[in-house]
C-alpha cells in the first residue's frame, strides 16, 4: 500500500457501533461500565476498554492508531499540545543530575523548556553544528538521550538520523526526534533507528491551523535499562514497551496534559489530505526558493537548494522532498519588518503547517526569551523572516514575493 492509501484505509476503522465512517467525537469525560469488576479490571489493566478521557477515550484512541501505524511505531499517546508531548517524552525518563544532548536549531518553544529543565536539575548540552562526531564529543556517564529535529525550525539542519541512532544505540541511549516539521510524509524516523518520535499536530498533521496538540509515537525495539531509567523499573515486566506504558501512566494520566476528542476530531479531517498538502507545499516552497536564490536583495535558506549544506543528506532522508519552510536573511530587521508588512498573502502569524503561507520575523517574537547565544546557535538573526510555505497557486505566491521585495 502507497502512503495516501495507506493513511486513509490504515487505522480508521468504522465505528462499532453505527458504522459511521467520519470518526465521533466521544465528547464524554468518563465512561460507565457494566459491573464493577469490569471497572476494575481496566484500571487494572486486564481490560482494554475506556474509564475516564483523561487515560484515554475512542477517538483520541483512533488518531493514535493511525499515527503510530504512519510511523511503524508499537503504540503513541497524544497530548493537548505539541509542548506537552515533548515535556512528557523526555521527563518519562530524565531525572535530577541527568543530561540530554540536542542540537541547537531547536523550535522556540523547545529552547525555552530546556533552559526551564535546568530548574529541575537537568541540563542540557547543545551542538551547534549538528554532525554526529559533535554529538559523541558531548557523552558522559549522566547522558539520558539524544534529541533533535529532523530539519531544524527555522535553522533549517538536518541531522543524519540513521548515524545518530546507531550512536545512540553503542552508548545504549534513545534517540527522540521532533518530526513535526517533515511528518511521515517525508520520513519514519524509527524506520532509520530513532526510538521516539515527537510531532506538534498543531503543524502539518491538522493543517488548516484549527487546533493546538502532539503526540509521542514510540518504537518497538529499544531495550530500556532499569538501572539507566530507574523510573522505568515500575513497569519493568513490559519490556521494550516499558517506556510506552509509563507515558500514559505517569505523562499523560498524573501530569494531565489530555487532548479534547473535539480538536482530535478537526485534526483527523485534516490528516486525511496529508499526503496532498504536502506535496504541493513543498512543491511550492522549492519554486519560491529557487527565485528567491535568483534575487541579489535577499539571502534564502532551504534544503531543497542544490548549494545547501544539507542538500545531498535530505535528499536522501527525505524521499527528494525538503519541507515547507525556507527563511529569508533582508540585510536589516527594518527591512525585514517592512517585507512582512508588503505581504499580500501571507498571514503574519506565528505559527507552521497552514494551509495558507504564513511568516513571522523570530527574533521579535518566538525566540523573544532567548539569549544572545542561543538565537545565534538557532540560526535567528535580526534581519530573518521565516516562511511557512502553504498550497496557494505558487503563481500568485512568486507575484505576491517579487513585489514585496520591490518595496525594500
Ligand atoms: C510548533 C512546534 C512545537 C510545539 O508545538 P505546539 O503544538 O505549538 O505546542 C514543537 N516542535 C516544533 C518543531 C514545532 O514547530
Amino acid at each position: 500500500m502507497n502512503f495516501a492509501t495507506e493513511l486513509l484505509h490504515n487505522g480508521l476503522l468504522p465505528d462499532k457501533a453505527t458504522g459511521a465512517t467520519t470518526l465521533p467525537i466521544y465528547q464524554t469525560a468518563a465512561f460507565s461500565q457494566a459491573s464493577a469488576e469490569d471497572l476494575e479490571k481496566i484500571f487494572i489493566g486486564r481490560k482494554a476498554d475506556f474509564a475516564y478521557t483523561r487515560i484515554s477515550n475512542p477517538t483520541t484512541a483512533t488518531f493514535e492508531r493511525r499515527i503510530s501505524n504512519l510511523e511503524r511505531g508499537a503504540g503513541a499517546v497524544a497530548f493537548s499540545s505539541g509542548m506537552a508531548a515533548i515535556s512528557a517524552a523526555i521527563m518519562n525518563i530524565v531525572e535530577v543530575g541527568d543530561e540530554i544532548i540536542s542540537s541547537a536549531g531547536l523550535f522556540g518553544g523547545t529552547n525555552d523548556l530546556f533552559r526551564e529543565l535546568k530548574n529541575f536539575g537537568i541540563k542540557v548540552n547543545y551542538v551547534t553544528e549538528n554532525r554526529v562526531e559533535n554529538f559523541a564529543s558531548l557523552l558522559t556517564d549522566k547522558t539520558k538521550l539524544l534529541y533533535v529535529e529532523t530539519i531544524g525550525n527555522p535553522k533549517l539542519d538536518v541531522p543524519d538520523i540513521t548515524k545518530l541512532a546507531a550512536l545512540a544505540h553503542e552508548n545504549k541511549l534513545p534517540l527522540i526526534v521532533d518530526s513535526t516539521v517533515t511528518t511521515p510524509y517525508l520520513v519514519r524516523p524509527l524506520n532509520l533507528g530513532a526510538d521516539v518520535v515527537i510531532h506538534s499536530t498543531s503543524k502539518m498533521i491538522n493543517g488548516g491551523g484549527n487546533s493546538i496538540g502532539g503526540i509521542v509515537v514510540v518504537g518497538k525495539k529499544f531495550r530500556w535499562d532499569t538501572k539507566k531509567f530507574p523510573k522505568l523499573a515500575e513497569f519493568k515486566q513490559f519490556g521494550t514497551m516499558s517506556y510506552l506504558v509509563r507515558l500514559r501512566a505517569r505523562m499523560l494520566t498524573d501530569f494531565g496534559g489530555c487532548p479534547a476528542p473535539f480538536n482530535i476530531f478537526l485534526t483527523q479531517v485534516g490528516l486525511d489530505t496529508l499526503a496532498l498538502r504536502m506535496e504541493r507545499a513543498c512543491g511550492n516552497a522549492l519554486e519560491l526558493a529557487t527565485f528567491f536564490a535568483e534575487n541579489k536583495k535577499v539571502s534564502v535558506n532551504y534544503p531543497g537548494l542544490e548549494n545547501n549544506f544539507y542538500h545531498e543528506l535530505a535528499n536522501v532522508q527525505f524521499n527528494a522532498h525538503f519541507g515547507t519552510m525556507l527563511t529569508l536573511r533582508l540585510g536589516t530587521k527594518e527591512k525585514a519588518f517592512e517585507f512582512l508588512n508588503s505581504l499580500r498573502f501571507a498571514l503574519k502569524e506565528s505559527n507552521i503547517g497552514d494551509v495558507r503561507t504564513l511568516a513571522i520575523h523570530p527574533a521579535s517574537t518566538i525566540y523573544l526569551n532567548a539569549t544572545e547565544g542561543e538565537k545565534l546557535n538557532a540560526g535567528v538573526s535580526e534581519d530573518l523572516i521565516r516562511v511557512s510555505v502553504g498550497i496557494e497557486d505558487i503563481s500568485d505566491l512568486l507575484s505576491d514575493f517579487e513585489q514585496a521585495l520591490q518595496k525594500i
